[in-house]
């Protein structure tokens, strides 16, 4: 598999990064510990050599540490992110970061990432808490190697945050086929790359949305679905790492193979814009732009949001309506009409999707026998 110079650092990461987000479930709900450990060995195994969770991902960093013990921590390079969002005082950027050292059973975090950084999180708790200052302390201390940050929010946005602080080394952006435009964009990433940034990709299937297309979109691509919404990213020589958020050993097997396949400029000029017209056919129907990363799971009233936007948009997607509708009113009154507009999730979704008013659409819609 092919290893890419993580900008200005020493590292040489993996194109395929393991996302340790979406790691196959029990039916209790918690982690399959022993799927993980046994997985995500193999695959490192099979040369992937890095590996994202985060503090906000549940239990998937003390499920990482355990993964990563027995020599396997030391042939990765290892991402975990600090949940900006939850400081209430400067003096838990320390208590947080130690926390998940020890829940990583590590003495160092490779590359730290100040997790899903907006216009809002900037102000309101980057530079009111002062992070710069006690990230930059950490990195003089060993704790963590090399500082960066994901992000969510417009262009304007993430120029802002690269202008802001001249020690950035790397950063996370949302990109697929479908989103070329969306956020920071394309336009996100050559800029990041020009100033010496390694970049990393979430999202590349769009939280799975891509891989399941319609027949006329799929007819638009040069490969099967997931492979070339992979292959688009890996093609630009710009990305380094592309994250893909595993939950089955099918999936991880069939992105090793792609990745072991791919390298930079393996699309032609005519395969790369077939498939920018197959992402404006799914822009064209997604009606919400929700990629189910389940961050919104604070509601009060336990609404299943992602559950809901998925059903709207896939009826949008394949036409089947009626089926959607019955899922929709199959799932209860609670969900259907519980929102009292308390702005929980709102304040939580990466995409600044405005839930409650999403949610009386598809109520509109759905909603009436
Ligand atoms: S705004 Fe509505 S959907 Fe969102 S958390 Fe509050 S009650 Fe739940
Ligand atoms: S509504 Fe927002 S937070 Fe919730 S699953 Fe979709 S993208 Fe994620």
């Amino acid at each position: 598999m092919e290893n890419r110079k993580f900008g200005k650092t020493d590292l040489t990461p993996s194109i395929l990064g393991f996302g340790m987000m979406r790691l196959k479930k029990r039916e209790d709900g918690s982690i399959d510990e022993q799927w993980a450990i046994e997985t995500l060995r193999s695959a490192i195994d099979r040369g992937l050599s890095y590996v994202d969770t985060a503090y906000a991902y549940g239990d998937s960093e003390r499920v990482t540490g355990l993964c990563l013990r027995d020599g396997y921590r030391e042939k990765v390079t290892l991402a975990t992110k600090m949940p900006v969002s939850m400081l209430k005082c400067e003096e838990d950027f320390e208590r947080i970061l130690d926390e998940e050292l020890q829940r990583l059973q590590t003495d160092h975090i490779d590359v730290y990432l100040l997790h899903a950084l907006s216009d809002e999180r900037w102000e309101n708790y980057v530079v009111k808490y002062n992070v710069l200052a006690h990230m930059e302390k950490a990195k003089r201390e060993g704790k963590i190697r090399h500082i960066g940050f994901s992000f969510h929010d417009s262009y304007d946005s993430f120029i802002r945050i690269l202008d802001a602080y001249d020690g950035w080394e790397f950063c996370q952006i949302m990109l697929n086929y479908q989103d070329v435009n969306y956020q920071a964009g394309i336009a996100g990433l050559e800029e990041a790359h020009k100033r010496g940034l390694a970049v990393v990709i979430m999202e590349p299937l769009r939280g799975g949305a891509l891989a399941n297309v319609p027949e006329d979109v799929a007819a638009l691509l040069p490969r099967g679905v997931v492979e070339s919404a992979l292959d688009f990213l890996w093609n630009m020589p710009q990305v380094n790492v592309v994250l893909s958020g595993m939950s089955t050993t099918e999936q991880v097997e069939q992105n090793l193979s792609y990745a072991e396949k791919a390298h930079a400029g393996m699309l032609t000029a005519e395969e790369v814009h077939s498939m920018l017209m197959a992402g404006n056919k799914m822009r064209m129907r997604i009606s919400v732009p929700c990629t189910g990363c389940s961050y919104c799971n604070v509601c009060p009233n336990g609404i299943a949001i992602p559950d809901i936007f998925a059903m709207f948009n896939r009826a949008q997607l394949d036409g089947d309506g009626v089926r959607a509708r019955t899922e929709y009113q199959a799932l209860g009154e609670r969900n259907q009409s519980g929102c009292i507009e308390c702005g929980a999730c709102v304040a939580a979704c990466p995409q600044h999707i405005n839930i409650p008013e999403e949610l009386k659409k598809v109520h509109k819609r759905w909603g009436a026998k």
